[in-house]
């Protein structure tokens, strides 16, 4: 069975048809129940939300992803993040809870305060976007007597932000003791911190298992993300085609592994696919590869060959001399020759994934398809970006992940018209590579 490696090889071939029309309409459509993977069983479990329980005069413990971009004057340059999380604050505050927040914030060495990384303009500026609400903030210790009290004070409808939960080395080593400090504040623990998910922290696992017996529960933005996310590679309308591009195939083969026989068409662009042309004996000039994955590419590729999948690599390549605006450009087909590097997918490639993009009615996509900061080499990330909102726009479900993929169609101004883009880069990879998260299924089930 060559299946998926005739559409290699023989570039110009045909999509494979639809073989099943199944309708996401329901499942989308539902408000009230997250979706994570039962581990092992490869099935959805709906997890119960922070809507579903009552909350009013109780301590609600939430995990949010506060990690946000800051300047060289420390200022907050995307407040995105917090932006993200105002449902699921609005949700305890409208409900008269007493809303005790945490998070991390960058790498601290977690040995203590550290003036650079406390989450102060976090409290800021989610004081301005609350405008009304009372926003405590307990500078340099999350767990000290200062937090405590503060716990103790809280009142209905108002809300405290704990310090830099990773000043703590507790808080990476997933540390129960200190993860038992933070248990106690709580009667409900919520968890919406959908960018942090894949991992294992203490206040992502240790915390929620410290507080067994009582309600714990996922935040409405992580709701979202595993419906989306889940319930698309679950449950999709067909043609489903996956686009993935980016810098390394290394972050990107498991995602790919598991696509196959989930998904009709791989549409590989980016650096990523150098490494897949040279493992089939192309040229490719000096272009980015990853030399150490030619023999795990080449095994995809013989996987890909045998699934049910079609594995499209770029035709065509839009090259350089190097990665500057100024830099010669040429258009080379299958093999480039030394000297230059291929920053973006070519015309030819352009016009094919676009044709495939058209057709499809569920679409993923993680990766840029070039070098897209530096013009001429977005063309092929702008065009695929406009491709699937107007696929979109059509009534394809599309679901976007990946920061760099994220800024792209943002600073486009096509965010509006995708189904969803998921906050999470890692996090949203280890779900397209079929991953289950401990975060989210010692969580309770509706
Ligand atoms: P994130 O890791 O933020 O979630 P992502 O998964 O969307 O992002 P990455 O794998 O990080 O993507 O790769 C994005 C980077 O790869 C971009 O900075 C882009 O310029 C670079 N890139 C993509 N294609 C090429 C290419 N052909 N040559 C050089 N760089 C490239």
């Amino acid at each position: 069975m060559q299946h998926g490696l005739l559409a290699l090889v023989e570039y110009n071939r045909l999509v494979r048809p639809a073989e099943q029309k199944v309708n996401l309409g329901g499942l989308f459509g539902r408000q009230v129940s997250s979706i994570g993977r039962k581990k092992g069983q490869g099935r959805l479990m709906a997890k119960k939300t922070i809507e579903q329980v009552d909350i009013a005069s109780k301590r609600v413990l939430m995990r949010v992803d506060f990690n946000v971009p800051l300047d060289e004057n420390g200022a907050i340059s995307d407040d995105l993040r917090i932006r993200n999380a105002l449902p699921s604050i609005r949700s305890v505050l409208e409900r008269n809870g007493r809303l005790i927040l945490m998070s991390h914030l960058g790498r601290p060495d977690g040995k203590g305060y550290e003036p650079s990384l406390s989450l102060a303009p976090a409290a800021d500026r989610l004081r301005e976007l609350l405008d009304g609400v009372t926003v405590h903030f307990v500078a340099e210790d999350c767990i000290g007597e200062d937090a405590r009290a503060a716990v103790d004070q809280l009142g209905d409808g108002e809300v405290l932000l704990l310090e830099n939960l990773r000043f703590h080395a507790g808080e990476k080593k997933g540390d129960a003791q200190f993860a038992q400090v933070l248990a106690a504040y709580g009667d409900v623990y919520c968890n919406d911190a959908f960018g942090t998910a894949h991992r294992a922290d203490a206040s992502m696992v240790a915390v929620p298992k410290a507080m067994e017996g009582k309600p714990r529960v996922v935040g409405m933005l992580m709701d979202r993300e595993l419906r989306y996310i889940s319930g698309t590679l679950e449950d999709p309308t067909r043609p489903f085609v996956a686009v993935l591009g980016g810098a390394k195939v290394s972050d990107k083969l498991g995602a790919i592994g598991n696509l196959l026989n989930r998904v009709d068409t791989i549409l590989v662009g980016g650096a990523m696919a150098f490494t897949f042309l040279r493992a089939l004996g192309h040229t490719i000039g000096s272009s980015l590869v990853q030399l150490g994955m030619l023999d795990q590419a080449r095994d995809m590729l013989d996987d890909a060959g045998a699934s049910k999948t079609d594995l499209l690599l770029p035709h065509d390549h839009v090259c350089g001399k190097e990665l500057t605006r100024m830099t010669p450009v040429e258009v080379y087909e299958e093999n480039i020759p030394e000297g230059w590097m291929g920053f973006d997918i070519g015309p030819k490639t352009v016009e094919r994934y676009g044709e495939i993009l058209h057709d499809a009615r569920t679409i993923i996509w993680n990766g840029p398809m070039g070098a897209f900061e530096t013009d001429p080499f977005d063309v092929g990330t702008n065009r695929v970006a406009r491709v699937i909102a107007e696929a979109t726009d059509r009534g394809a479900t599309s679901v976007l992940g990946g920061g760099d993929t994220a800024a792209a169609v943002q600073t486009l101004g096509l965010a509006d018209r995708y189904s969803h883009i998921s906050t999470g880069g890692g996090a949203s990879v280890e779900m397209l590579e079929g991953k289950s998260f401990e975060a989210v299924e010692l969580l309770d089930d509706v």
